[in-house]
């Protein structure tokens, strides 16, 4: 049986709350757990009672981002990968590029377009840490609180990475500061990046909980089908201003990096800078 890695809530009438649940390991976000999440975004995407949804986390941080044991590139997560597929693409097993390709384009970044342009609003609350993959799952939600604690960064430079997956950087923090948090890698406070919109309120830590099920509320009070054309309408906004295809182009660019490091390093990414990187388990010769 596979062990649960989130919680299913519903904490006040139409509202679902989902949590993530693997705080001992600080959220670390393997495969089981991004289509444990989809299953829950499902769940709740399909039960016409439930018109907001929270995305929130156990423990001190909100998420490590991506596990670097259970990465998609071992063999045992990459069956994971094809078995609970979302998008259109294949060669799973396949060697180098085009089976990290596949799996990464399912589980990082099909999975996040889908909860992106889910037709009902989305909040996510976030404590302490969110790190690189974590941000996806922030950004791909509606409204983002975070409380005072929270610090965001995106670190895989160091790893001769350009970004995660998800290149939300320039529609988050404007495309100069974007060009400045990839560089630099570094770690953004609350306050830094509600200055910069991606926040859209900050809260003490002990009033996160409280304060996204209040807005959850509060949204959950107006009409369920206005709710769904207005982040339509916003979504396609951002799609009409190029969103979509500058995400798709942030992606294939992202998979440049990981050729040049199998390349260069035999591994999708710079093992000298990430050696846990490199006893990852490969598929079986
Ligand atoms: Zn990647």
């Amino acid at each position: 049986m596979t062990e649960p890695l989130i919680r299913y809530e519903e904490p006040a009438p139409g509202v679902a709350r989902i949590v993530l649940a693997r705080a001992d390991k600080y959220n670390a976000i393997n495969p089981e757990m991004i289509f444990q999440v989809n299953d829950a975004f499902n769940r709740a995407l399909y039960d016409d009672t439930v018109k907001v949804v929270i995305l929130a986390a156990d423990g001190k941080h909100f998420s490590a981002g991506h596990d670097i044991v259970d990465t998609v590139d071992s063999y045992k997560e990459r069956v994971q990968v094809e078995k609970n597929r979302v998008g259109h693409w294949s060669g799973f097993q396949e060697p180098e590029t085009h089976g990290w390709f596949a799996a990464e384009k399912e589980a990082y970044f099909e999975t996040a377009k889908r909860w992106r342009n889910l037709s009902k609003p989305t909040i996510c609350a976030v404590q302490g840490k969110c790190i690189a993959g974590a941000l996806i799952f922030a950004w791909v939600c509606d409204i983002i609180l975070a409380s005072d604690d929270a610090v965001f960064s995106d670190p895989v430079m160091t790893f001769g990475m350009p970004g995660v997956e998800w290149l939300g950087h320039p529609w988050e923090l404007g495309a100069r500061k974007a060009k400045e948090f990839l560089f630099t890698a570094d770690s953004w406070n609350a306050e830094e990046a509600h200055r910069l919109g991606m926040v859209n309120q900050v809260v003490p830590r002990a009033e996160l909980e409280g304060a996204a099920l209040a807005m959850a509320t509060k949204i959950a009070s107006k009409p369920a089908f206005a709710l769904k054309l207005a982040k339509e309408a916003v979504n396609k906004t951002l799609d009409i201003q190029g969103q979509a295809n500058a995400l798709d182009a942030g992606f294939y660019l992202h998979h440049l990096g990981h050729t040049q490091n199998f390349r260069q390093f035999g591994w999708g990414m710079d093992p000298t800078n990430a050696p846990g990187l490199a006893s990852v388990p490969k598929k079986p010769a």
